[in-house]
């Protein structure tokens, strides 16, 4: 999962959602979210630093993260802090294009990349497009992150980064 930038919001679900919550409870909901989209995930669950970024102390921090649990606004996933809503965000944001836009983009990266395996320079045969910066780190299904690589290049390189593959 990685940085989210932007996520679809539906003004009237998010109202709906808070509309039981204190003030103080929702704006230290609406922070918590935002947190858990900046970084791509479930939050570390640290009173210290989540008061701070909630602008408010460790004690009352304490008292509003138990009633946005008890109310299931957020849940803990192994010992950290989620909400359901962002990792349905998160996930759709990371996932590829639909379908009919990915194969005009594959198409054109194939196409400019003159059906030639970027990483071994063989031409032909089944090609695949490859993530550079792959996409379960927020790589984007984008002309500039795409290259043509054959198959055995792309189940070798796998989610890593060329450099981390060694062929950079
Ligand atoms: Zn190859």
């Amino acid at each position: 999962m990685g940085k989210v930038r932007r996520v679809d919001l539906s003004p009237d679900e998010w109202l709906v959602g808070a509309a039981t919550l204190r003030p103080d409870e929702r704006g230290c909901y609406i922070t918590v979210c935002c947190l858990i989209y900046s970084y791509g995930g479930p939050i570390d669950d640290d009173d210290r630093d989540l008061a701070k970024l909630c602008n408010t102390t460790i004690e009352k921090w304490r008292r509003i993260r138990a009633s946005l649990l008890a109310r299931r606004k957020l849940f803990l996933r192994d010992g950290k802090l989620s909400n359901r809503r962002c990792e349905t965000e998160i996930a759709r944001a990371a996932s590829r294009p639909p379908l009919e836009e990915w194969r005009q983009i594959r198409a054109v990266v194939f196409e400019r990349d003159n059906y030639t395996c970027r990483y071994c320079g063989k031409r032909g045969g089944p090609l695949e497009c490859d993530h550079v910066i792959p996409a379960s780190v927020g790589g984007a299904a984008t002309e500039e992150n795409l290259v043509t690589a054959c198959r055995p290049c792309n189940r070798a390189k796998g989610a890593r980064t060329p450099e981390q593959w060694g062929v950079a």
